[in-house]
């Protein structure tokens, strides 16, 4: 008998209850066999949420409403949390709201909880290869039962597939985010398995997003609900649906090496009434957008050295393009004549413009130049992409508004102060709390 199985259910159309419905299908079929109990945390993604630029690259509420319309059923539940920190340094408070959550609270006894807001908790792990521990929080460490609500969606950070095992990047926050967010990606992923491995997951694959930055990118239609409760089979099943090759995404195989789920596809049994088939015939005419940041096609000269980071500063800066390209690709036309070294460059390099992007292209060797801008970090933030393209360049990225402007550098460091301030009591180290399946 198959150990692990995967759920592919139709569904056409955002609907809440039918979301339910597939949900009790897949637990009639043993596809996952605990019931929610005690604290329950649902962590969606929700790295940006956006009315004008960030349409589709979120899972949207009906799903998460189909999720708690489960979870509220069973009696044994007490408590439900929706946890979740966004990226590009924009409150999460505000996604929230952006995605539609807020109105979930007052159908629902849940919880929308901004990391950066909340209380927090140190937990060791005992088999991090990038972490000795991490932070994450409260509700985080001290939940019964996790629920994942990951978005079908590419990312070119992460071998060109955001499933469940990424999902997890957005648990932990601060520098610990950023720590190793370069070639070491897929063992960071990896490690945080360890302190919040999904109990159940549901994906959220009625509209796919794909082919360009993680945030700003479009979507189509592909009407499945993917459900599972292990995270690894569950993303080898999604690496099938966009038509990849599981065993060449390094998270999974580092999961699998780790010995987080199925090393074998054939020891996933896929049930349900949605066929990969149907995927791959969308998804295989699909461009998702991953390739050498170097052979993007602009007016930048860029120069790839090493390393070579996809989930850091190469994968970066390719995403910084994609994000003009989704939404404002007359914009790509227009971007400098320069030359953009991303990675050390040995031989001498030397250009009227020169610009560094991380702390290893600032090591390289230059030669003579009129104008060179120095990004620097290991890897430098999308945020800080953004703002000294504007600053230097004055490139008017697409998420450089007024109100994601002051959403920034206003609210954030404000609510990250009322987070310092919550949690300024002493935090004990915890004990590890594995739950690797
Ligand atoms: S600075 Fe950039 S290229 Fe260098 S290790 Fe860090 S992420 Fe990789």
């Amino acid at each position: 008998m198959k150990k692990y199985k995967v759920y592919l259910g139709s569904c056409a159309e955002y609907s809440a209850e039918k979301v339910t419905a597939l949900i009790n299908d897949a637990f009639e079929k043993g596809v996952f066999t605990t019931k929610p109990f005690g604290k329950v945390v649902i962590k969606p993604n929700l790295v940006m949420a956006h009315p004008k630029v960030a349409t589709e690259s979120f899972t949207r509420k009906e799903v998460i409403e189909g999720i708690l319309n489960f979870v509220n059923h069973h009696n044994e539940v007490e408590k439900i949390s929706i946890c979740e920190k966004s990226g590009l340094g924009v409150t999460t408070s505000t996604m929230f709201r952006h995605a539609g959550y807020y109105r979930l609270q007052k159908k629902y006894p849940v919880k929308c909880c901004a990391m950066e807001e909340r209380k927090k908790a140190r937990i060791v792990l005992n088999r991090g290869r990038i972490h000795n521990h991490l932070t994450i929080s409260r509700e985080m460490a001290d939940r019964d039962f996790l629920v994942f609500a990951p978005k079908l969606k590419s990312n070119v950070l992460s071998h060109a597939i955001s499933g469940a095992l990424k999902l997890n990047i957005g648990t932990i926050d601060g520098r610990e985010r950023m720590h190793h967010h370069h070639r070491d990606l897929p063992d960071k992923i990896v490690d945080i398995l360890e302190i919040a491995n999904p109990d159940l997951i549901v994906t959220d694959g009625i509209r796919m997003a794909f082919g360009g930055n993680q945030m700003t990118q479009r979507g189509t239609g592909l009407g499945v609900i993917i459900i599972a409760d292990n995270a690894v089979a569950h993303d080898m099943v999604c690496a099938r649906l966009l038509n990849l090759e599981p065993f060449a995404v390094d998270h999974i195989n580092n999961a699998i090496e780790r010995g987080y789920g199925p090393d074998r596809f054939e020891d996933i049994d896929i049930i349900g009434d949605f066929e990969i088939e149907k995927s791959q015939a969308i998804t295989s005419r699909l461009d998702l957008g991953f390739m050498p940041v170097e052979s993007y096609k602009s007016n930048l000269k860029i120069q790839s050295g090493t390393p070579c980071c996809i989930g850091g500063c190469q994968g970066i800066f390719l995403d910084w393009l994609h994000m003009i390209r989704d939404r404002k690709p007359t914009l790509l036309k227009k971007l400098p004549v320069l030359t953009v070294l991303i990675g050390r460059i040995d031989e001498k390099v030397s250009d009227k413009k020169i610009l560094l992007v991380g702390d290893c292209a600032c090591a390289s060797n230059i030669g003579s130049y009129k104008k060179i801008i120095r990004i620097r970090g290991c890897p430098p933030s999308h945020k800080r992409i953004v703002w000294d393209m504007l600053v230097n360049f004055f490139i008017l990225n697409p998420l450089v508004r007024p109100s994601l402007i002051i959403d920034g550098f206003v609210l954030y460091p404000f609510k990250t102060f009322k987070g310092w301030v919550v949690n300024l009591r002493f935090k004990p180290l915890w004990k590890n709390r594995s739950n690797a399946k």
